[in-house]
């Protein structure tokens, strides 16, 4: 359940009082974490806020409850804490292989791939890459800059993908979910390859890429018409960024229209309500950007203020 080196650290750190974060998908898994604490001493404190990545610490909540933090699920994201924090990022031992070579067919088209995942899927890259080189296709793994490990990548940094790009000729994405591939699949113009290890199928995001090009398109058409904006930060310790607020507040402000910065931990829709803001500016976590139904207004990024026309 828990590696040793976790293990070793939490007691190097001399802690006693553990709080652990959890991300939702591994909930399932807290009393296990909890019991396998429990049993080499220590007292487990399970945060049960939600927690979506490493961007998230709860260190100064931990200050004066906890010794030690243990962030379950995510890798390092190079923030400094008030506590220790130990990772346990709860890689998988998947094997995609057989799975890649059912849709090896696919991937004739293209010679040079760049393997790109998350962090659990991380082990599962080894593999592919020693599949496709064996069936004569050259795999590379990108060094990223915020995340960890070669071939990892973040919602919100896709640099592994971007070191290589020049030198492939599509990107394989070998996990579950679509929200990092499809997230890529936006970054990157070469095309991006999902390999689902949950439903079993390999797509292609080329369509889907279009089809949320022309939403994002219509969002910052929309959001440009809008008088009132509101500039979302969170509080949470690597998504504050006050002063790219401040940038897209001048910006707005500059093209006539109202800015309000608005600060939450976790932003939802219910939190906004009142406020009279027409469209929002997100320079929390990307994800944010795809709730903006639930937001019922436009939620653009800092960036998408240039395409506004004056
Ligand atoms: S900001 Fe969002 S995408 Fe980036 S690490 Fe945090 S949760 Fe993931």
């Amino acid at each position: 359940m828990l590696r040793d080196e976790t293990i070793r650290m939490l007691k190097k750190a001399g802690a006693r009082r553990v709080l652990v974060q959890v991300p939702e998908g591994l909930k399932p898994r807290a009393r296990d974490i909890a019991a396998a604490l429990e049993k080499e001493g220590f007292v487990p404190f399970i945060s049960v806020e939600p927690c979506f990545g490493a961007c998230d610490l709860i260190d100064r909540e931990a200050v004066g409850m906890a010794d030690a933090l243990l962030h379950i699920g995510h890798s390092d994201y190079g923030l400094k804490a008030s506590v220790p924090v130990v990772y346990e990022e709860m890689m998988f031992e998947h094997d995609p292989v057989p799975l890649l070579s059912k849709h090896l067919n696919s991937l004739k088209p293209y010679t040079n791939i760049g393997l790109i995942s998350t962090v659990q899927h991380l082990p599962g890259l080894a593999k592919a890459k020693v599949f496709l080189e064996s069936h004569g296709k050259s795999a590379l793994l990108g060094k990223p800059s915020r995340a960890l490990h070669p071939g990892q990548v973040l919602g919100c940094d896709y640099s592994a993908a971007k070191s290589i790009e020049g030198r492939v000729d599509c990107f394989l994405f070998i996990g579950s979910g679509r929200f990092h591939p499809l997230g890529l699949a936006m970054e990157t113009a070469k095309p991006v390859l999902f390999l689902d290890t949950e439903a079993g199928s390999l797509t292609n995001l080329s369509e889907e890429k279009k089809t949320l090009e022309r939403l994002r398109g219509a969002g910052i058409a929309k959001a440009s018409q809008a008088k009132a904006f509101g500039i979302l930060i969170s509080t949470k310790p690597g998504q504050a960024h006050p002063d790219l607020a401040m940038e897209a507040k001048g910006r707005l402000e500059s093209l006539g229209k109202k800015a309000f910065i608005l600060v939450a931990n976790q932003v939802t829709p219910e939190k906004l309500l009142g406020l009279g803001v027409e469209a929002l500016v997100n320079t929390a976590c990307p994800r944010i950007r795809e709730d903006a139904r639930a937001f019922r207004m436009p939620i653009i990024s800092p960036s998408d203020i240039d395409y506004f026309k004056e």
